[in-house]
């Protein structure tokens, strides 16, 4: 194993080293780190339930790195995960099923390995409720996206008894042997990025209703969310297109459960009623086909190809229109104190995530580059939310909120008790960020 990634001392990452990896669960996730610790050159075995699983996800391998693979299935073959410094799991998301499989793991692994979990959204405190200390100890959560090849972001949550060396195992793998983005987050709901991507995608939903009600389309709203605002093209609703209502309402279901008392986020934890109607009928998003979601691509007898778009006001399909941007102001983020209908929707729709990221540090993160790295390589934004408050000006926002009556999230606070003009400053010494006591840190010299 290579040297390790700050703030994790080298020595003591070299305690463990991942040369090799089993991975149980095979599907879309699983297979997905299988073939990227492959083409790291590791040593690989796949396990999961039946053998037409595994084979299946074989194909996301690069056939020059199969001879490194190994296989068979849970039943006949766990005791192979002896052989492997790195046991991760990424069965299905269900907190029973992945406990009984993480007791048998226990039983059979080596001394000096490390476990993971991919969960997306199960506290790992659930997860090792009640375990032995040594799987206690031995464990973090390995959160990668998808799709594994492509997405940089890699959060690493620890659990309270995880030790250091462990932390630093993942973390100089994930960057050094998986050349992903390492982002330290904590154990608490949808970790960094989607805690923040889901508020906007959730939270947007509702607020750009009366803005649909008044006239603007859809077009334009996802037009005044992407790049005007240094977001990805796809806006709200391409992006949820993507993802999928599906997913989306469980994301939903899931903060309803494990928001912490008082969150902002608790007022945007179900649909609403059009796309709750659309969710019912499997108008899920592009993995529907046909049905669609919030577009569709319709296919003629004579191969043509037609998009459409699908009214939320009048809940049928139309022809797609041109956004409507005239006068709105193109410099980034300027649209966000447009005294317009563009301008308030910037301002509530992303403007109200940057507050709530401002908001979520230190619950969250220990400190605000581990929010803005997992928000630009977990969601392609040009700049995270703090990096964005410092490019709008943080006294303007902060002016903004004071007029409109709203409180001012924590971190915004802190910079300005500490009469700081940005989160970010240029020293002598490297690039600093403002801490959440009101101290300046060394950004972490991660590859940006
Ligand atoms: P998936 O359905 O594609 O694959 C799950 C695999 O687990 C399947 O191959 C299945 O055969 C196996 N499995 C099912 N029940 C099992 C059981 N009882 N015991 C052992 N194996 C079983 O799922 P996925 O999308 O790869 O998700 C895996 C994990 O990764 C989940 O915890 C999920 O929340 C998380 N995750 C998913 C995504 C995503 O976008 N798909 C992103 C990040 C994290």
């Amino acid at each position: 194993m290579v040297g390790a990634v700050p703030p994790y001392d080298c020595a003591m990452s070299n305690e463990r080293t991942i040369s090799s990896v089993a991975v149980i669960g095979c599907g879309t996730m699983g297979a997905g780190i299988a073939a990227a610790s492959a083409a790291a050159g590791c040593r690989v075995l796949m396990l999961d339930l039946s053998v037409d699983a595994v084979e299946r996800g074989m194909a996301q391998v690069d056939p020059d790195h199969l001879h490194l693979v190994d296989t068979g299935t849970i039943e006949s073959d766990l005791a192979k995960i002896a052989d492997y410094d790195w046991v991760c799991e990424a069965i299905v998301e269900d907190l029973d099923v992945k406990r009984d499989l993480f007791n048998r793991i226990e039983a059979v692994r080596s001394a000096g390995s490390v476990v993971s979990s991919n969960t997306s959204g199960i506290p790992l405190r659930s997860i090792v409720e009640g375990m032995p200390q040594r799987l206690r100890s031995d464990i973090a959560i390995t959160h990668f996206f998808n799709p594994v090849k492509v997405m940089r972001l890699f959060e690493l949550v620890p659990g309270e008894d995880t030790t250091d060396d462990v932390v630093a195992a993942f973390a100089s793998f994930g960057a050094n042997e998986l050349s992903k983005g390492v982002v330290h987050a904590k154990d608490t709901v949808n970790f960094i990025g989607n805690r923040i991507g889901c508020y906007f995608m959730l939270a947007g939903l509702h607020r750009a209703k009366p803005y649909l009600a008044n006239g603007m389309s859809q077009e334009t709203v996802d037009a005044v969310l992407g790049q005007l605002v240094g977001l990805p093209p796809t806006g709200l609703y391409g992006l949820i297109d993507l993802i999928g209502l599906d997913v989306m309402d469980l994301v939903g279901k899931n903060l309803a459960q494990n928001l912490p008392d008082g969150d902002a986020g608790h007022a945007f934890t179900s649909f609403p009623a059009v796309e709750q109607r659309m969710l019912e009928r499997g108008q899920l998003g592009r993995k529907a086909r046909d049905k669609g979601g919030f577009g569709r691509v319709v296919r003629g007898d004579d191969g043509s190809k037609t998009r459409e778009t699908f009214d939320l006001q009048k809940e049928l399909w139309r022809a797609p229109s041109a956004p409507d941007l005239q006068n709105v102001p193109t410099a980034m983020g300027e649209v966000v104190f447009d005294d317009s209908a563009h301008g308030n929707l910037a301002w509530e729709l992303f403007g109200g995530t940057l507050l709530y990221a401002a908001g979520l540090v230190p619950e969250i993160a220990d400190d605000i580059a581990n929010v803005d790295n997992a928000i630009r390589w977990g969601f392609n934004w040009k700049l995270g939310p703090f990096e964005m408050l410092d490019h709008l000006g943080p006294a303007r926002v902060i002016e903004r909120i004071q007029r409109e009556g709203g409180p001012v999230p924590s971190m915004l606070q802190t910079l300005g008790d500490e009469g700081g003009d940005t989160f970010y400053r240029e020293s002598s010494s490297g690039r600093e960020m403002l801490m959440p006591d009101g101290s300046v840190a060394p950004v972490p010299a991660v590859d940006q």
